[in-house]
């Protein structure tokens, strides 16, 4: 066992693992609030940060069949939700290396840290 080394990301919107509040990405990676997940709200993301990858699925969606990974904290392993790898539909490529967060898995708050 070793210490878990952490990114940390600035902004004033931060989202944080509810579970035990590791700092995973912010307001201005966020691409759209128009997701469903698991657990019903999911938001999409561009960059997240303190994720564990599981291994590659290939998964059938609502908007075609997509090979995801789930992500889960890098801190306390809580499940968050998935990092679409590859789309095999053309108009949902743009989702390709997009991470998919939980509305209910995540806390949203003030950054303390402003950075340029
Ligand atoms: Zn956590």
């Amino acid at each position: 066992m070793g210490r878990i080394f952490l990114d940390h990301v600035g902004g004033d919107r931060l989202y944080a693992c509810a579970a035990c509040d590791t700092n995973l990405t912010n307001r201005n990676e966020l691409i759209s609030t128009r997701f469903t997940g698991a657990t019903g709200r999911a938001f999409l993301f561009n960059k997240v940060v303190n994720l564990n990858y599981s291994d590659v699925q290939d998964r059938v969606m609502l908007t075609g069949r997509h090979i995801v990974r789930d992500v889960s904290c890098k801190n306390c392993d809580t499940k968050l939700g998935w990092i679409y790898e590859f789309a095999m539909e053309e108009n949902q490529r743009y989702k390709e290396g997009r991470v998919i967060l939980e509305r209910a898995l995540v806390t949203e708050g003030d950054g303390l840290e402003h950075e340029i």
